[in-house]
């Protein structure tokens, strides 16, 4: 199939993994047809991780060389944990190791003037062989699926326009894959279909009501839960009406 455009980089093989519990679960106009839950694999361990554990060490040195982290004497807890939830993938993940994958880190954008809103753009994680996307999670707790798929159904679907956008055809289904890192890190894979007509309509119907709220400057803050881990608390504590 032809790719994406604008791909950036490919994926080598990945090991193969295994054993996995399955969970149906009917949500809002999609049905996930497949929770998996994959922990304790006994399949064979065919990635090289000493090859990527020595890409991650280099990449914790270079990657903070310009910052200024307060460790607070953390730094070689944070590093082994990190590894360890990345090795848990590298083990886990239910990616074949012949697997191709048709694009990641692939940026897209779509035109949607046709529908009256603006194009829209983002960066898909992965794009499994037979159009599959996937969209990467790393979380501190195990999630649970519905409030998941609610939660990021809006990029999914979005992600699932540009897919289409770019080439002409459906996605081959969705991928969640929550890597949850905690002291016993797992891999909680949520395999969905390809978005519905509904889902897309809910999409467009949000874009507009965003870009309608940009325009008249409706920036009233509605706090909940999600002021918790809002990046723009700070802003949002200074606002005056
Ligand atoms: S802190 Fe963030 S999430 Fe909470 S009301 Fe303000 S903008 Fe909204």
């Amino acid at each position: 199939m032809g790719r994406p455009s604008r791909c950036r980089k490919w994926l080598p093989p990945v090991a193969e993994s295994r054993r996995r519990s399955e969970n149906h679960v009917s949500t809002d106009g999609a049905q996930v047809v497949n929770a998996v839950s994959c922990t304790g694999s006994t399949a064979p361990f065919r990635f090289n991780t000493e090859r990527f554990k020595g890409v991650f060490a280099e990449q914790w040195q270079a990657l903070q060389a310009e910052s200024k982290i307060n460790w607070d004497g953390e730094e070689d807890s944070e590093r082994s944990s990190s590894w360890r939830a990345l090795e848990n993938y590298f083990t886990e993940t239910p990616i074949k190791a012949d697997e191709r994958p048709e694009a990641v880190e692939v940026a897209a954008s779509a035109d949607l003037s046709d529908h009256g809103l603006p194009t829209l753009i983002g960066v898909l994680d992965l794009v499994r062989s037979g159009g599959r996307i996937v969209d990467f999670k790393l979380v501190g707790k195990t999630p649970e699926v519905e409030m998941a798929v609610h939660i990021h159904g809006t990029q999914l679907t979005a992600y699932s326009v540009l897919y289409r956008d770019a080439t002409g055809r459906n996605e081959g289904g969705l991928e969640l894959h929550h890597l949850v890192r905690t002291k016993q890190p797992k891999l909680i894979v949520t395999s969905l279909p390809p978005a519905s007509e509904r889902q897309v309509t809910r999409l467009f119907r949000s874009l507009e009501s965003y870009e309608e709220g940009v325009a008249r400057q409706d920036f009233v803050p509605s706090p909940g839960f999600a002021c918790m881990g809002c990046e723009y608390f700070n802003e949002c504590r200074k606002w005056n009406p």
